[in-house]
């Protein structure tokens, strides 16, 4: 399958993306890490990424949209979780772009919700450098004003599940199996 998790930072994507492609041999292909490992390589990508990550603010939807058109390339015909991307209108639509260009189509947006003060207790926790308490409020407000209208793109293709992220892992990761085996 070819799934999209969607979600504030802190609900948990990372962990299930994992779980998910542990699985089912699909490929994890997170932005986020990615960005992380070209900025700790000093790339040109990542000293480009870098003063924008350190403030909670997006990186530009061109750069990060001809990093994952690269990593497509390499999934072969397996499937994937997007863990982090898209996380813009913009590079939603670049998506839809490059996956007709392919021949392939999204199976599953899985949304994963909480409550704000249950995902900032977790980035606090968390500990990465991007983690400090002004960072958090700004990348949730960022999440608010860019991500989260995602939903209404993807609500008319019939594709989008909502899910709830708080509990335990394994329960979390037994809600989204259901969601995508329906
Ligand atoms: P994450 O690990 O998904 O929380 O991402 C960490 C940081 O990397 C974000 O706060 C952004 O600065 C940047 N980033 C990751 N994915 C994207 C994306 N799809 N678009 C723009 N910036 C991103």
């Amino acid at each position: 399958m070819r799934v999209v998790l969607l979600g504030a930072p802190g609900v948990g994507k990372g962990t299930q993306a994992e779980i998910l492609c542990r699985k089912h041999s699909w490929v994890h292909l997170a932005t986020g890490d990615m960005l992380r490992e070209a900025v700790s390589r000093k790339t040109p990508l990542g000293l480009k990424a870098e003063a924008a990550m350190s403030r909670g603010d997006l990186v530009e939807d061109q750069v990060i949209l001809g990093l994952i058109d690269d990593k497509l390339d390499g999934t072969g015909g397996s499937g994937f979780v997007l863990d982090g991307f898209p996380r813009t209108l913009e590079q939603a639509r670049g998506l839809d772009a490059m996956l007709s260009r392919r021949k392939l189509d999204l199976d599953r947006v899985v949304c994963l919700t909480a409550a704000d003060d249950v995902v900032v207790e977790r980035l606090v926790g968390r500990g990465r450098s991007d983690d400090t308490p002004d960072t958090i409020r700004h990348r949730l407000e960022v999440f608010r004003r860019s991500t989260e209208p995602l939903m209404d793109y993807y609500q008319p293709r019939s594709i989008l599940r909502t899910v709830d992220g708080v509990g335990e892992i394994e329960d979390i990761h037994g809600r989204i199996e259901s969601v995508l085996g329906e």
